[in-house]
């Protein structure tokens, strides 16, 4: 039995699970990243999860062929160091060894949207899919293409990076790469909290409780409130445009869209899609089957492991 060990570091909390070649999960569980503790301490952390899921789950410690992490930030691939991961506070570290030498196996990374998109294309929303084009939507928004089963990275990585997509010229707001109008900072979950905190604040929202996250917003417009609907579609329309974008330039057959704000289900992915027709071409929306994502929170340890079994191939 082949069996892989995915990794999924978060701000806060790192989950991991040990995946079979078919994609079973056989063992689920987290721990807290506590980041500021190093990487030493966190690699050795990594271990003893391992070292415990193997236990639980009554396998062979010698089936787990090797260990994939996805990571929230920018990596250098190939020569396996995490260049900076700001939510972490790691700047220049060199992940892959010290992960491969404390759990002893080879270890392989990509950035947290790419394995997400990996493990929806493999046996999520987008199985079956020749190629597929994932969206995240959480307090940003990323992105991943998986063509023929593979994780399309371009040259240096930075391929799906699609929050980055300028798509608003005027009055789009300021991102933390620098630019103007980012997809990420119209279309994210931190996009709709800053349009009905401003509509709260001019008094066009009801101010029976503060707007914690997306999800009191989305609350509102279920309840029929027409300023929280506005802010709810033009979110929606924003990352619909994004999306028509990158599928004239991709025409993949699978559309998935993930992430925090993906919860808010099918009437808001209606309501992306409605302007992902308005832009696409008739025959990228033809071909393009347009869903949620299918495996919630499993995504980027699924997808994480499903990256470590293409890397032990490649050895
Ligand atoms: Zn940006």
């Amino acid at each position: 039995m082949k069996l892989y060990f995915g990794v999924d570091i978060g701000g806060t909390q790192t989950k991991t699970a040990l995946v079979s070649e078919q994609g079973e999960i056989l063992d689920k569980r987290s721990f807290a990243t506590a980041a500021e503790r190093g990487l030493d301490d966190f690699s050795r952390r990594v271990r003893a999860e391992l070292d415990l899921a193997v236990r639980a789950a009554g396998v062979d410690p010698a089936d787990v062929q090797a260990v994939g992490v996805g990571v929230p930030g920018f990596l250098d691939v190939e020569q396996g160091v995490l260049v900076e991961a700001v939510n972490l506070g790691w700047v220049n570290l060199p992940l892959v060894r010290v992960l491969a030498d404390a759990t002893g196996r080879p270890v392989a990374m990509e950035n947290d949207a790419n394995v997400a998109a990996l493990g929806e294309a493999w046996i999520g929303a987008g199985r079956g899919a020749k190629s597929v084009l994932c969206a995240t939507v959480g307090t940003g928004v990323g992105g991943g293409i998986v063509i023929g089963g593979r994780l399309y990275r371009g040259v240096n990585g930075m391929a799906g990076e699609i929050g980055h997509l300028t798509v608003r010229r005027e009055g789009g707001h300021r991102c933390n790469c620098g630019k103007l109008g980012c997809l990420e900072t119209e279309a994210s979950a931190s996009a709709i909290i800053r349009e009905a905190r401003r509509l709260q604040a001019e008094g066009k929202l009801p101010q029976d409780g503060p707007i914690d996250g997306a999800e009191d917003v989305f609350a509102l417009w279920r309840a029929g409130h027409a300023a929280a609907a506005g802010v709810v579609r033009e979110a929606a329309r924003w990352l619909g445009y994004g999306l028509a974008l990158c599928a004239i330039t991709l025409n993949p057959d699978a559309i998935v869209i993930g992430g925090g704000v993906s919860k808010a289900g099918e009437a808001w992915l209606a309501l992306v899609r409605e302007a992902f027709v308005e832009y696409a071409l008739p025959l990228v929306v033809e071909a393009a089957r347009f869903q949620l994502a299918e495996l919630g929170n499993d995504a980027g340890v699924i997808g994480a492991a499903r990256l470590a079994a293409h890397h032990v191939e490649s050895l």
